[in-house]
């Protein structure tokens, strides 16, 4: 099945508790105009990894007006972090003033600034910071990769991801993602084997593992990763809780395949304390508070010597075409968050056979989905 029909089937399944999302865009604005607003985006599937279950996910949107150019962000609130879409909404209002009355080309100066007074709330952050970015590059004219000086051709494959759920459906999903040449897939719970085997049985296709700390020591780890091993497995993300840096480093030293930190890289000042024991990092907007501190990251990983992946949590094209913009940068990516759900208002990366199409308009390149 092509991804067209595959995408066609999958938005005539009943999406259960379904909200119909208007997104009106506001009109432009001459003077300076920040809207917020909460959405909510329906899954095609169940998602399930070790630490939650739903059948939705709320994020905040959020548009910056300012002589007749609109530009988009928006923030995927993660739960571990503390914060949900309210509280990203409140922390965007809390900086209004200093938004509507700030020169946006002076973005780097207008996002340290929140950075000092806001607490917290890297969603709500993002969406600002996507915001800005997006304006500023429909501003000059060009696209975002063009403003961080990369080539569109250099991006990577992106993996599209399986969560857990029986195996039934678990190959089913498999083979619903027969475009996709890499796979990423969630373990971390007591039905691991049965998961990788089920999907083993209808692909021999790479995969790329999130234990999301799922493991809780690091023999069950290391155990785990060796048995991964034999199955096709290219790198492990995260296979324990954050803090358990040492644990992490001691499993390093007994598997073959690449560690790649993401709840332990968050900022980049964690990555530096993450040398010894993971081999990357895996950098997503909403954890960091948007694309200027993103690519920080990536920078500073890549000086130490680092890989360097590119993530998403679900969300529109709008969050994850942002991400897309930097990711020439990276080594891999799991950029597929826009594509588990069922009512994106907007147009913008496209996934060709795995690899991520750049939008070639300036800015984020969006156009509303009709
Ligand atoms: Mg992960």
């Amino acid at each position: 099945m092509n991804r067209r029909k595959f995408l066609k089937t999958a938005s005539m399944a009943p999406a259960a508790g379904a909200v119909a999302v208007a997104m009106a865009a506001p009109a432009p604005a001459a003077n300076p105009a920040l809207s917020t607003k909460i959405v909510r985006l329906n899954l095609r599937h169940t998602w399930t990894t070790t630490m939650s279950s739903s059948q939705y996910r709320d994020t905040l949107h959020t548009t910056f007006s300012r002589g007749g150019i609109i530009g988009h962000g928006e923030g995927a609130p993660i739960v571990r972090y503390h914060e949900d879409a309210a509280s990203a909404q409140k922390a965007v209002e809390s900086v209004r003033d200093l938004l509507l009355t700030a020169d946006p080309m002076q973005f780097a100066k207008i996002m340290a600034e929140i950075f000092k007074r806001v607490p917290g709330e890297w969603a709500g952050k993002a969406a600002i910071d996507i915001a800005l970015m997006d304006w500023v590059g429909q501003k000059l004219g060009i696209p975002l990769y063009t403003y961080f000086g990369l080539d569109p051709k250099d991006t990577p494959l992106t993996t599209f991801s399986i969560g857990i759920d029986t195996p039934e459906i678990t190959k089913q999903k498999t083979l619903e993602a027969a475009d996709y040449p890499v796979l990423k897939v969630k373990v971390g719970l007591a039905t691991d084997e049965a998961t990788i085997e089920a999907i083993r049985s209808v692909t021999k296709k790479p995969l790329r593992v999130d234990a999301n700390e799922g493991w809780k020591d690091k023999e069950e780890a290391v155990r785990k990763i060796n048995w991964l091993e034999k199955m096709g497995v290219e790198f492990i993300e995260q296979p324990l809780p954050a803090e358990m840096l040492e644990e992490t480093r001691w499993v390093r030293s007994r598997v073959h395949i690449p560690l790649i930190a993401d709840e332990a890289c968050q900022h980049a000042a964690d990555i530096p304390k993450l040398k010894e024991s993971f081999d990357g990092v895996n950098v997503k907007l909403d954890k960091s508070g948007g694309m200027l501190e993103a690519y920080r990251m990536l920078q500073i990983a890549k000086a130490l010597g680092m890989k360097t992946m590119l993530g998403c949590m679900i969300s529109t094209s709008v969050s994850v075409t942002a991400a897309a913009h930097l990711s020439p940068l990276v080594d891999f990516s799991d950029l597929d968050g826009n594509l588990l759900i069922s009512n994106d208002p907007f147009h913008g990366v496209r996934v060709e056979k795995g690899k991520l199409i750049l939008p070639k308009g300036a800015g984020l390149g969006l156009s509303a989905a009709k």
